[in-house]
């Protein structure tokens, strides 16, 4: 049998393997030694009231015989997917029910997504960025170029200026790990790009929730000419904690036609051969986050981490580092102090001040020397790390 060999090119260790592995071994060498996790992109709050309530109700229609359902549609019930059209209409963007696929949360879609396309179509990933991008081209056996992100272009790079055809190119806003999102015109340039190129662009809108400046775009559909050539990757994840649940959302326009094929209809069509669909129990828990209960107390869980990642931001701004995110985005990205590495500064803060951040190398080459903390984390325990880190 021949296996997939590009499976083996995946880098051997896992960030957060790593980072797991080191902290278990500290707690081994150092019992009782209490430790603040910052490093954390996981939601820490329980799930609101609202989605609560309906994951009750849905598993209480699924005992019953009057109620129960069994196989739903693989695109997602109709339900959540008018309620999504709904909340893009808040946004400005008018997006059509058979536009929107529910799915079982962004991680999944960022790999599937790329079943549309040919191999032989290059990738242009952000670097540093979400792991998964690499991970998923890698598996796929597609050739990877980076898209520099550094403290020159505040972790915000602009369009290749090479001529390059047909790319995948994905971008993150606000973008994992550093928090940096971009502006209108900024992506309105990639837009232009893409349509001028034939590239398709990937837009990973997992954080869209945090932005709060009315001048950021949160939809990529918000750029004139994007419906042409983007899909957007969305998640109910780090909007409502639906981290364990599952649940999330892609969008592909009627409107983008590759090779005078609807990519939308043509995914519809590889969604019926590859998947049955969310389950049921957590699209009902989805479809609170809408509703006004839900939107009031999710936006209380958010006010909490953006709480947090203002509080931590103020160490930085107090010390003059360099860094980025915490504004629209629970992460704080910051250059290691005195040019350490970016695992030798993950050790220090974890020895002397008993913190675990994430080290920037982790997410690309181009996060040497920088260090991710997330807002995730509890109040008090980020009160205490900030406290911490004013004796840097
Ligand atoms: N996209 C980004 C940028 C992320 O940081 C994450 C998770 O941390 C995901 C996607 C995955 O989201 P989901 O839980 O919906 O799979």
């Amino acid at each position: 049998m021949i296996i997939n060999s590009n499976l083996k090119k995946l880098s051997k260790t896992y960030l957060f393997t790593q980072v797991t592995e080191k902290v278990e071994n500290y707690k081994k060498l150092n019992p009782g030694v209490k430790l603040i996790n910052l490093g954390v992109g996981d939601y820490t709050l329980p799930l609101c009231d609202a989605v609560v309530k309906k994951l009750r109700e849905a598993v209480n229609n699924l005992s019953k015989k009057e109620t129960f359902r069994g196989y739903g549609p693989e695109e997602g019930y109709l339900f959540l997917r008018e309620s999504v059209k709904k909340y893009y209409k808040t946004k400005g963007v008018d997006l059509d029910t058979d536009e929107i696929f529910i799915s079982d949360g962004a991680n999944s879609d960022i790999g599937n997504v790329l079943e549309l396309f040919s191999k032989d179509n290059p990738v242009l990933i952000p670097d540093p960025v979400y792991p998964a991008y690499v991970d998923a081209n890698i598996i796929h056996g597609r050739k990877i170029e980076y898209l520099n992100a550094t403290q020159e272009n505040n972790f915000l790079p602009g369009i290749p200026k090479d001529e390059v055809k047909s790319r995948i190119i994905y971008i993150c806003s606000p973008n994992n790990p550093t928090g940096a999102t971009y502006n209108y015109s900024q992506l309105k340039a990639f837009v232009d790009y893409a349509l001028e190129t034939g590239s398709v662009i990937m837009f990973d809108a997992a954080y869209e929730s945090f932005i709060k400046d009315q001048n950021l775009p949160s939809s990529i559909f918000s750029i004139e000419g994007a419906k042409k050539c983007a899909i957007e990757i969305c998640s109910f994840s780090k909007i409502a904690g639906f981290t364990g649940v599952r649940c999330g959302y892609t969008v592909i326009p009627e409107e983008m036609v590759y090779e005078d094929s609807n990519m939308n209809k043509i995914y519809k069509r590889r969604l019926a051969a590859r998947f049955n669909g969310v389950s049921y129990i957590s699209q009902m828990g989805a479809n609170a986050v809408f509703s006004r209960e839900g939107t009031e107390q999710v936006n209380e869980n958010l006010d909490y981490f953006r709480k947090n990642a203002k509080i931590l931001s103020s160490v930085f701004e107090k010390k003059g580092i360099f860094y980025t995110g915490a504004k629209n985005s629970p992460y704080i990205w910051f250059k290691c102090p005195s040019g350490m590495s970016s695992w030798d500064f993950f050790d220090y803060l974890l020895e002397k001040f008993n913190i675990v951040g994430t080290p920037g190398v982790g997410f690309g080459k181009n996060g040497e020397n920088f260090f991710r903390l997330s807002s995730f984390g509890t109040l008090e325990e980020t009160e205490l790390a900030t406290e911490k880190l004013l004796k840097l």
